[in-house]
Order: C-alpha cells, then structure tokens, then sequence
C-alpha cells in the first residue's frame, strides 16, 4: 500500500482582511497526489485564537476538487481561435515579447496591470516593480481602488499616512462601539466574535450602528440609525455639530494637535442637529443619542468598510467620521480611534508595496522627486527613470482599453468582468483590447474567456509568503501542498516574464531587477525600502516571523517589538505633525432617482459567501445560509407594484439590467432595494449586479460608488 504521509502547516486564511491563523492537514501520498484534508483555527495567532468562520473552516472544501482549477497554460494566436495548451517556456517568451514590442511601438503607458488585494505582499512587490521599476508604467491597479482607496485618502488627508491607528486588542477596550457602514457580523465575523464577547463581558459598551439597512449587525445594535443612502458626512457633521455646541468636544486635544479646526466649526455651524437628521432620515433623538454616547465615552471606537469606502464621496465620508475623533480626543488611546476593516486579505500588503497607480512603494509617492529618487536608488534605476505621471485607476484605465489608448492589460487574481461597475464596458473593454493576459487559479470566473494568454497560478494552501491584516498585522501564508499541473506562484510568473522582457528593453548598465529566487528574498528588498518611511519594517523579516509569529508595524530593525497603537503621543505623520481637519461639506449620491428610477439599489455581502465565488461557489455548503441570488424589496413598495415573493424580477438602470427572483423583506426601507454583490455569470444568465452599478468615482480616492444606483424594477 503507497505510503501516505500527515503534516500540519501554520497559515493565514486567505479571505478577509481580519487575517485569522489557520493550521492545515495535508495528506501526501508517496509518489502520488497532495490533499489538503483539514483546517484548524490557529490558538496561538493573535488575530482570531482559534476561531474561525464558516468560510475559513470551509476552506479545505474549496481545494478538494481539483476540476475547475487551470493547470497549464494556454494561449491563442487569433481572437477567434481556441486557447491552446502549450508549455511555461512558450507562454512566458510569448508574453513577453508581446508586452515588449507593445512598449517599443506605442509607449510604456500602452501596457496596463490589474492586479488584486487577494494576491500575497510578495506578488504584489514583483507586479509593480515590473511595471513602474522595468517597463516605466504606473499603470498597475487593483482590486483594492474598489475596496480601501477611500480609507487610503482618509487617513492621509486626517493622519497624514496611510493605516489604521488602532488594533484588535481595542475592540475589547472600547465602550462606545460606532459601526459605519459595516455589516461587520458577516463581513469580518472573527472581530465580530470579539466584540460580543466584550459585550458580554461588560454590557455597559453601547453599539452604535449607521446603515441604511436593518443588517443582522444593525439588529443587534442598542441603536440604529437607518439613514438614506449616502447621508452619511450629513449625520457625522450633524453629531459634530452636537458635540461642539454642548461642550463634549476635547479643546486642549484640538488647540495641541490638530489644525484646520475653525474652517470645520464654520461648516457644521449650518448642520443642525434637526437638519442633520431629517437630511439623513433618522430620528432627532436617535442623532442625538449617537452623539452623546460617541462623546461622553471613556473610549469611544468607530468601525466601518465598504458603506464608507465605495462611494462618489467616499474620502469625506471618512474624513468626516475621523474628524469625530480628533474634535473628541479619541485616538491614540486604548479602545479609542478610527479602525476601517479592511476588505480582502491583503489590501494593506498591497498598499505598503506602493501596487497601486497612484502610489510608490512604502507609502511613497508617485508626484514626489525626492520619493521617485529614493525608490530609483534602491532598485538601481538611473536617476528619472521613474515615471512622474499617475497611472489610470481601475475604472479609467477598463475605459483606456476600451478606447484603444491602451492596448494590453495583464489581470492577476482577480475577475473585473464580475467586480468592476458597469461590466457591460469592462466586456467591451477586453473585446477592444490588442491583448489580454489573465493569470488565475479557477478556470470557470467571468474574465477567463477574454484571456489570449492563460497563465495557471497556484493559490491558497499552496504557494509562501505574507500578508498584512487590518491592525497592520503581517503574518506568513505557507505552502502545505504542491499546485495542480504546472501553475506556479504568481510572484514567480510575473518574475520570470519579468526577467525575459528585461533581456529585450534593460538599457544597458543596469543591473538585474528580477533575480528572485524564493519569496523571502522579495520580502527582504520590500523591508529595505521601507525603513525610514511610517511603515518602517527593518525588524521584521521571515526568520522572525518563523519564530515569533505574526507582527505589527511599524516595527524598525532595532526595536523590541511591533507599535500597537499609533498617534499615542498626539504626533501625527503631516508635515507639521498635527492631525488635519478639512472641510467636508454633505454631497448627495452620484445618481439621483429619478421617475424613470426611482428606487435606491444597495449592494452588500452575504454571510457565507466571498466575492465572485469563484471559491466559495465550489463548497455546497456553503450555500446553505443564502441558497439563491434575490433581489430584497421592502413587502408594501412590492406589493404597489403587483410584485409577489419568488418571482423574477428585472432590474433596469441606465446601464443595464439583469433578471432576479424576489424576496421580501422588511431588512430594507421603502424606496430601496438590496441584491448581494456575489452572484453573477457563473450563476445567472448575467453577470450580476454590476450589470446596474455605476462607475462614478470619488475625485481623491477614485474609488467608484458601487453602493448605490438608482433603478426601476418590473415583471421579468
Ligand atoms: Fe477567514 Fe475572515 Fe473568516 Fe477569519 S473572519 S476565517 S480571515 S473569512
């Protein structure tokens, strides 16, 4: 009988930015297959101590079946032909003169990258090396613009620097819990757990929850304001107001750290709490309510995601909730502060490698001389070689391709024909495109049919490196079996087409970017650039991670152990060290209804299910919470419109439509409707929500408003 060997591998879970521990069990069989068999919660990981939710504990589930995975890759010479499979050597040459010849007839911006908050820091920092450092582009987005970029903006413009000031130990600490935005039980249910174990433990902590759904974090809540949608900078400014003029506001905090306080006071003068409150739809009282218990809290703690984040306005609505905490003096104190949770894996390892079109590595950026040289230096570039021009975000770069300013984009772990707003231009987008390269795991996701070139990538239990969490925790992701077929890490692919285009386009003298050989070696060059910078990790390297565990930066080489809290001392990373108020006047949403769309649509997550569920799909258990896609319809606003519960419904915007059975529910108020983001082509007959959404975009974050539409909905 074969011999069948256990082994047991400490990782992270590759879903959301809470970033829990797991430990898992592989079976290998000698001179046979790898399985990965099981998964544990880890007890040691200081994120979750164990626990672990539905999907995490899922997760073996999602590898088990290796039909659906790509394994080798493919590519075609003509638009209308087949994909075929042919061997690495053939499809790494292949890609890179197509991306070279690319570059030399048309210019480095002809070439764009679409990357994702799901791929591991270590991927990240080869991808934008490749486009910034070798071909001269900052033209790499990522999922990430549609997730955390209006966080980003937020904290740079309050703080000064990218990045939470607090930590998990401060969901414990708090008294005064504020979620914005946040279905946090279904979205990070780990920190969740945490919070009502807190509660449990001292149920005088009050829990303030601002959405304009009635989530099953909403109905938990001591209390709810279910404001209209995108009335949220409206109701912080309301609050403001309150605490200023009932004197709950810390003078000695704002005269000793902040500026720009006065011009602030000035605005919400004019934000009454009755206006405040009937702007938003809420209850004076409950306005009221909410202020007073933000302000009178010994620590008060505000959570919030994509309510905030994905929006036209996004930047103030995160502006407005942090000005909460700099006019109260709750920041930088245990259980006190702004704490946006972040939405995929590694969000924040992507943003601390600079992955992104309008950053360089460690927080640096792109318009900044003085930041280009210092990343110049230690890629070994020759002085302005790094390009000063700001790359296209996601949105505008999908349209670039569409027009032909851009002629290839190379899409890594992620599937924008499901995630991008108005996927009907993203589809006409690749269709345009001269080439398209799709690096992935799952064969069946809405993009892998626009891919020329096909690249196999492994994925989770399978491949080494880290990724950051939402307290800045960073922790390793290890292999615990080998990948199906031929797919490889995706660092390594990018390296090797990488290495291959610096042969063709490297002016000569410059030395070799591209010689990584293992993961560590990439992270140990990430670390070099970031010392001196507010993400300083010189003391965190793998072989401290392998003994000690997971870290928190900053953390200078140096340094006894990682900073929890940041800000504590009232230094803030501006300029003058203070943190910055700014003028954040209340905007309605991007697409007002009208007659012909009269009804609000909100997006959102189910409990059991992760974005385009190209994994999650594959468990059918995990189908169990949430069986069928659905539209959600308040009963009356159904009912005035001769619409009954299970049939199909058509929702129609500007843009497009899509066809959906009802539910009703009193979840949402009347005038609004709620579908969940998941569902799409694999699923439906369409591709999902985003055939309605719309792609209107915050000026500073340039994060687009998939929040909200405006619809009508009838008879399918
Ligand atoms: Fe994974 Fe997030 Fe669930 Fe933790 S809370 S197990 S990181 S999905």
């Amino acid at each position: 009988a074969p011999v069948v060997r256990r082994t047991r591998t400490s990782s992270t879970c590759c879903y959301c930015g809470v970033g829990c521990g797991v430990l898992i069990d592989a079976e290998h069989v000698d001179g046979g297959p790898s399985r990965i068999v099981g998964i544990e919660g880890d007890p040691e990981h200081p994120a979750n101590f164990g626990r672990l939710c539905t999907k995490g504990r899922n997760l073996p589930q999602t590898s088990a079946d290796p039909a659906g995975r790509l394994t080798h890759p493919e590519l075609r010479r003509l638009r209308n032909e087949p994909r075929h499979p042919v061997d690495w050597a053939v499809a790494l040459d292949t890609v890179a003169d197509r991306l070279a010849g690319i570059v030399q007839q048309h210019g480095p911006d002809a070439v764009a990258f679409y990357v994702s908050g799901q791929l591991l820091t270590e991927d990240y920092y080869v991808f934008n090396k490749l486009a910034k450092g070798l071909l001269g582009t900052n033209n790499i987005d990522t999922n990430s613009r549609l997730c955390m970029s209006s966080a980003v903006a937020g904290y740079k413009l309050a703080l000064g620097a990218d990045g939470p000031p607090t930590c998990y130990e401060d969901l414990e600490l708090a008294r005064t819990v504020l979620f914005a935005g946040s279905n946090m039980a279904y979205a990070h249910p780990v920190l969740f757990r945490r919070l009502e174990d807190a509660r449990e433990r001292d149920p005088e902590v009050r829990w303030i929850v601002i959405d304009p759904r009635r989530t099953d974090t909403a109905a938990m809540a001591d209390l709810h304001l279910a404001i209209q949608p995108g009335t949220d900078v409206a109701l912080f400014n309301g609050m403001l107001h309150h605490l200023i003029w009932e004197g709950l506001i810390d003078s000695a905090f704002i005269a000793n750290h902040t500026e720009g306080f006065a011009e602030l006071k000035q605005l919400v003068r004019d934000y009454t709490p009755r206006m405040a409150a009937d702007l938003c739809g809420v209850a004076l009282a409950d306005l009221i309510q909410a202020a007073e218990w933000f302000g009178r809290s010994p620590a008060a703690l505000s959570l919030y995601c994509m309510g905030l984040n994905q929006s036209a306005h996004g930047t103030d609505k995160n502006l407005a909730l942090i000005h909460l905490h700099l006019a109260t003096g709750q920041i930088g104190r245990p259980g006190a502060g702004p704490f946006s949770l972040t939405g995929q894996p590694n969000a924040m390892g992507g943003r601390e490698v600079g992955g992104m079109a309008t950053m360089l590595a460690a927080h640096r950026e792109i318009g900044n001389e003085q930041h280009r040289a210092e990343v110049e230096q230690l890629w070994g570039l020759p002085a302005h070689t790094l390009s000063a021009k700001p790359g296209l975000s996601a949105v505008p770069l999908f349209e670039a391709l569409r027009s032909g300013q851009v002629k290839a984009v190379w899409i890594a772990c992620t599937n924008p024909v499901h995630s991008m707003p108005d996927i009907g231009r993203v589809r006409e987008a690749l269709q345009h495109a001269e080439y398209v390269i799709v690096q992935e795991a799952f064969r069946n996701t809405d993009t892998v049919p626009y891919a020329d070139v096909l690249l196999p990538a492994a994925t989770w239990g399978e491949k080494e490196g880290t990724v950051t969490n939402s307290e800045r925790r960073i922790s390793r992701v290890r292999q615990a079996v080998a990948p199906p077929g031929q797919a490889q890490p995706d660092w390594w692919i990018a390296n090797e087409v990488a290495r291959r285009i610096e042969a063709r386009l490297a002016p000569p003298g410059v030395a070799p970017m591209f010689e990584f050989k293992e993961p560590s070696a990439i992270f140990d060059e990430h670390r070099s650039l970031t010392v001196g910078r507010d993400l300083d990790i010189g003391g965190i390297d793998y072989a401290r991670l392998e003994a000690e565990g997971p870290q928190q930066w900053p953390f200078a080489a140096g340094a006894a152990a990682g900073q929890a809290r940041r800000y504590g001392d009232g230094v803030f990373a501006t300029a003058s060290g203070k943190a910055r108020f700014h003028v954040t006047p209340y905007r309605p949403v991007a697409e007002p209804t009208s007659a012909r769309f009269p009804l609000r649509l909100l997006t959102g997550r189910l409990r059991d299910q992760w974005h385009g569920m190209s994994r999650t799909g594959r468990v059918p258990g995990l189908f169990a919470h949430s069986p069928e896609p659905g539209l959600r319809m308040q009963p009356e606003d159904a009912a005035r419109r001769g619409l009954a519960a299970g049939e199909l419904v058509r929702v129609i915007s500007k843009r497009g439509e899509l066809v959906l059975p009802l539910e009703l529910s009193d979840e949402v108020n009347s005038g609004t409707v709620f579908a969940a983001m998941h569902w799409s082509g694999q699923f439906l007959s369409s591709g999902g929500i985003n055939e309605v959404s719309q792609p209107a975009v915050d000026a500073r974050s340039l994060q687009p408003e998939l929040k909200h539409a405006a619809v009508r909905v009838e008879k399918a």
